[in-house]
């Protein structure tokens, strides 16, 4: 059965992606001036950092390849003696001695082509993988603020296309130097010497390659940068619709979703083939002016020799090496358009890594708060993007208690998390925990002092087990196991295939939800940090399991320092204190029972939104 209506969104993520959108455009501005990017700049950065390193392997690696090269020139000259001794001289015998040799150097050619190729895998790689490495561990310093600018997918193309992408160049590039370029100054002596006006006269065209070869770089570049941010869009699509597979199906956007795709990787066709067109442009540039030589050598030595001032073995010989050049001077010319698709990607990876966070450990850290701290907040302002979120907030949160939340859809309650771990910095006004500044403090040690249960908890495709002790090797198993207990883990573990061990599935989704909450708290009960920072969920959890949390949550709070954005009844009534944030600023402040007799915002908000 088909339905005429059109498809239709209803949640988020999709309804983003309707009407024709504009792509996410990549804001990494990087902190250098344009020229930082240039090829001069980002080729010393890259011998700097990823290269430099790995000198000695391509000194073997040239070596090698000089050997290889060798090898042609002694076969050349083995066929002197081949002709000379044994076809004229009719001496058998030394037909074994010349065989011989030519077989040990086809040997020896094989041996280096092994040997130069394997380094030069392992040249090109050992840059790669360090630069993934490097960005990967880059973009773990950076700011929340930076993430909501890039997506996922695009960064994703960064550490793994744009890599990928330099990562060839190095072999183009000590071939070209380690043999091209070898062999046309051994031709270009050859010529030299037989006649240098003639070699002059070859190359007069040269100069003419100058403009042309440097606009088509330019333009190689261009349209390299536009491919790689391309493919960080389908990155992009592939990321945010498999993720919203479900999404996606029950909003019947199959076909739309493959119509935006199919547009994206279309347009990066468009633009791989103008980059290939483009790049084939400068050795046939070189064509024509080689074809320019010839016809000027032709022109002169023609004259010379019916002159008599020259041979005709000498044309021959000059004819020879000219023609030999031919074929590296066109690879050393496709190089220049190889290096400009590499520093495309170069400067996009350079870029993200000169992106500073502007969150960082202060230079002089204070040691952190022992115990439950208190919580302050005041005078604290805060704007995204001009748009006032916060405004004058000031409340405490006292040592040991439970501090209640609440407020209206957008009043700025997940900001106040985001403030105390530092996801985000006031523009005004502090933020203190246990009375020091949490911009005092180092963050890991800042971040060490919460332990935060989220409405959708990120889990990993890990094990359960791996998912609550993130790496931890030194928890024992008592209490892990108390851990387990208090955060009513246990209760489920059995009903799973392999209890602990069994993985959660990408982003959790082998759990339900309330399982999902309780591997969540058994997590913070495990950090044992002095502050328990809590986001009730919203969903609905069915009794039984909303039961089991509730329990988790209270043991979890028990001497803590605990801040709840609460959506629930029986948490504010449990609250110490309640805190009612409207339009960032606190509205009203007071126990359950103070500001249900003042019959306010609070009093209105609890009637409507508040469920038990
Ligand atoms: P609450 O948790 O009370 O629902 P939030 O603290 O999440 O509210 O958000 C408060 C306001 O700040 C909202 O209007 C939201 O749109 C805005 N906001 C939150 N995070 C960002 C962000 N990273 N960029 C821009 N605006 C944001």
């Amino acid at each position: 059965m088909t339905d005429p209506t059109p498809p239709k969104a209803t949640d988020a993520p999709a309804d983003k992606n309707r009407g024709t959108p504009p792509e996410p455009v990549l804001s990494i501005p990087g902190t250098g001036r344009a020229a930082d990017y240039d090829s001069w700049p980002l080729l010393r950065r890259l011998w700097r950092d990823y290269l430099h390193a790995q000198l000695g392997w391509m000194i073997l690696a040239g070596l090698f390849m000089a050997i290889e090269g060798s090898t042609l020139g002694a076969l050349s000259y083995l066929l002197q003696p081949l002709f000379d001794k044994v076809f004229a001289g009719g001496n058998h015998g030394f037909v074994w001695l010349v065989g011989g040799a030519i077989l040990m150097l086809f040997v020896i050619r094989a041996g280096t082509s092994i040997g130069y190729q394997t380094l030069l895998t392992r040249i090109s790689l050992g840059s790669s993988t360090a630069m993934q490495v490097d960005l990967f561990r880059h973009l773990l310093t950076l700011d929340a603020a930076f993430f909501l600018r890039n997506p996922p997918g695009a960064l994703i193309e960064r550490v793994q296309g744009d890599t990928m992408a330099v990562q060839g160049v190095w072999r183009v590039f000590i071939t070209g130097a380690g043999r091209d370029t070898i062999s046309l100054v051994a031709l270009a002596s050859v010529a030299v010497s037989i006649d240098p006006v003639w070699t002059l006269t070859a190359v007069v065209g040269a100069p003419a390659l100058i403009v042309p070869t440097a606009l088509v770089q330019r333009y190689i570049r261009r349209k390299t940068s536009a491919m790689r941010e391309q493919s960080g869009q389908r990155a992009t699509r592939l990321d945010e619709v498999l993720h919203g597979i479900a999404s996606v199906r029950l909003n019947r956007m199959e076909a739309y979703q493959t119509d935006r795709f199919a547009r994206i990787v279309d347009a990066i066709r468009v633009t791989q083939i103008k980059t290939a067109a483009s790049a084939a442009a400068i050795p046939a540039l070189i064509d024509v002016v080689t074809g320019l030589g010839f016809f000027g050598v032709l022109m002169l030595a023609s004259g010379d020799i019916i002159a008599g001032t020259r041979s005709v073995g000498e044309f021959m010989s000059f004819f020879a090496a000219m023609a030999l050049a031919f074929q590296p001077l066109r690879r050393l010319g496709g190089l220049s358009g190889t290096w400009q698709t590499a520093a495309a990607s170069l400067e996009r990876i350079y870029r993200l890594l000169d992106t500073a966070p502007t969150i960082r450990d202060p230079a002089q850290p204070r040691t952190p708060p022992a115990g439950a701290p208190e919580i302050r907040l005041s005078g604290v302002h805060l704007a995204y993007d001009g748009t006032p979120v916060l405004r004058g907030l000031d409340f405490t949160a006292a040592p040991g208690q439970t501090t209640a939340i609440v407020g209206p859809s957008g009043a700025g309650k997940s900001t106040v998390f985001n403030l105390l771990t530092r996801m985000v910095d006031p523009d005004q006004g502090a933020v203190t925990v246990g009375g020091v500044d949490v911009r005092a403090l180092r963050l890991a040690d800042l971040r060490g002092l919460f332990a935060l249960v989220a409405q959708e908890t990120a889990l990993f495709d890990e094990t359960i087990a791996e998912n609550i002790l993130l790496g931890r090797q030194d928890v024992p198993p008592e209490k892990l196991a108390r851990a387990l207990e208090a955060a009513h883990v246990t209760g489920f573990l059995p009903m799973l295939p392999r209890g602990i061990e069994t993985p959660a599935g990408p982003r959790g989704a082998a759990l339900s939800g309330g399982q999902r909450q309780r591997v969540a708290i058994a997590r913070a009960i495990l950090r044992d940090a002095p502050v328990l920072l809590l986001d009730e969920a919203t969903s609905a959890l069915d009794a039984a399991s909303e039961a089991e949390v509730q329990a988790a949550l209270e043991t979890a709070a028990r001497g803590r320092t605990t801040l709840v954005i609460a959506h629930r009844l029986a948490t504010v009534r449990g609250a110490d204190k309640i805190i009612v944030l409207d339009h960032g600023r606190v509205v009203e402040e007071g126990t359950h029972d103070d500001l249900m007799r003042r019959d306010g915002t609070y009093a209105a908000l609890c009637r409507m939104q508040f469920t038990d």
